[in-house]
């Protein structure tokens, strides 16, 4: 059975896509997704086996390279993104990795943002550079650090926006502008903004990835990635690179994000109606030099971010007076709010990102970013905005 038979999915509102997008209903007529709990397919014969694998029939031939309950997963984000493109992966680190190793070789130049999540961090300055790919790292919201950096070989060029833990905001459309006048592609981490509040594609990016496990999911319940791209290149080149070394979502996994995709919008709308309500009680409690939210007017790229984003986003980070000691005292007089470095979940979580998520990068690189002993990262839940503000400011106080 069908998606209903007269409706083009691609003129849905967005909601309605969140809800009903690739949804593709076996003969039974099941009300939810079906879940595909299955590696392996079989052929009615050895004709149509070998139709299949040399591509001259469509259908599933083995759970690596495609299942059912993930296909409607890629089509509904695919849907939602306006993209020609989604490839579902096991996490967002294989996202990230998928995105630039499919399409780099030794040889190659990419140039990054230097405010980055962690592990992406390490992608770009450690593990590409042992393939003979180099990197130059700039400051993502000065342009001419941008335009400065780009060199004969520079294949592709990668940021998050807004960045994590420090929330800068990267002027997309200009960054593309420069990269495509270079021959270059543009792929953005677009996983603090979710697909409901800003869409890369539109603004020029070349390529947009996911951690599903953050928003997408947003209960805490598993993890997965995306990448999103034209047709051609997932075709050409993502799809030989991700079915050969195998960073496939989970057929489980699939239908838990598939699930989450359904209450996405409802739910980020309503953590950043909160985190703007916190931000600005932050702003006002004693104890807290410094918070950085994108839409208070506060932030240095206030008006960037909101020409770019539909709302601020569901992550606030602030800075206590004291350093560690004091922020780590702040963790403790906590009575609602978990110390955990998840983010995007219907649990208010906080972090210390200096010891937690960006530990390893070490002390220069998190200078660079304004990463102090004193910063936290909140990333703001579904729980009533008053009883979080209450927790924040009795843990302050302690
Ligand atoms: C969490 C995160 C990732 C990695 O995602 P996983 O699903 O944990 O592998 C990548 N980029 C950003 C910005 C993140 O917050």
């Amino acid at each position: 059975m069908d998606q209903k038979r007269d409706s083009d999915p691609s003129a849905w509102g967005e909601a309605t896509r969140l809800v009903r997008g690739g949804l593709d209903r076996s003969r039974h007529g099941e009300t939810a997704e079906a879940l595909y709990l299955n590696s392996g397919f079989v052929y009615p014969d050895g004709e149509t086996a070998a139709a299949r694998f040399a591509g001259e029939l469509e259908g599933y031939v083995y759970a690596r390279y495609g299942n059912p309950t993930v296909t409607m997963f890629e089509e509904r984000l695919r849907l939602i993104e306006g993209a020609e493109a989604c490839y579902g992966t096991a996490s967002g680190m294989s996202a990230v990795f998928g995105a630039l190793a499919c399409q780099l070789r030794a040889g190659d130049h990419v140039i990054a943002s230097r405010a980055l999540f962690g592990s992406c961090y390490q992608i770009i300055t450690n593990i590409l550079p042992r393939f003979g790919v180099c990197y130059t790292l700039v400051d993502g919201a000065d342009l001419d650090q941008w335009r400065g950096a780009f060199k004969a070989n520079t294949r592709c060029v990668f940021l998050e926006s807004p960045s994590n833990p420090g929330l800068e905001v990267i002027d997309l459309k200009a960054v593309a502008e420069i990269a495509h006048a270079h021959g270059a592609r543009v792929v953005v981490d677009n996983v603090f903004a979710t697909p409901i509040l800003q869409r890369p594609l539109e603004l020029g990016a070349d390529i947009v990835v996911y951690s599903a496990t953050k928003h997408i999911d947003g209960q805490g319940r598993c993890l997965g990635g995306a990448i999103l791209s034209s047709l051609k290149f997932k075709e050409d080149e993502l799809k030989p690179f991700l079915r050969h070394t195998g960073p496939s979502l989970s057929p489980f996994n699939a239908w838990v994000l598939l699930k989450g995709l359904e209450t996405l919008k409802l739910r980020v709308l309503a953590q950043c109606a909160a985190a703007e309500q916190i931000a600005r009680a932050l702003e006002a409690t004693p104890g807290v030099e410094r918070v950085l939210y994108p839409s208070l007017a506060s932030h240095p790229q206030h008006a960037l971010a909101m020409a770019q984003m539909k709302a601020g986003g569901t992550l606030v980070s602030f800075f206590v007076e004291g350093g560690r000691e004091r922020a780590f005292d702040m963790l403790r007089g906590l009575k609602l709010i978990d110390v955990s470095n998840n983010l995007g979940d219907a649990k208010s979580l906080i972090t210390h990102p200096a010891s937690t998520t960006h530990r390893n990068i070490g002390e220069e690189a998190r200078a660079d970013m304004g990463i102090t002993e004193g910063m936290l990262r909140l990333s703001v839940g579904l729980e009533e905005p008053a009883d979080l503000i209450q927790d924040l400011r009795a843990a302050l106080s302690d």
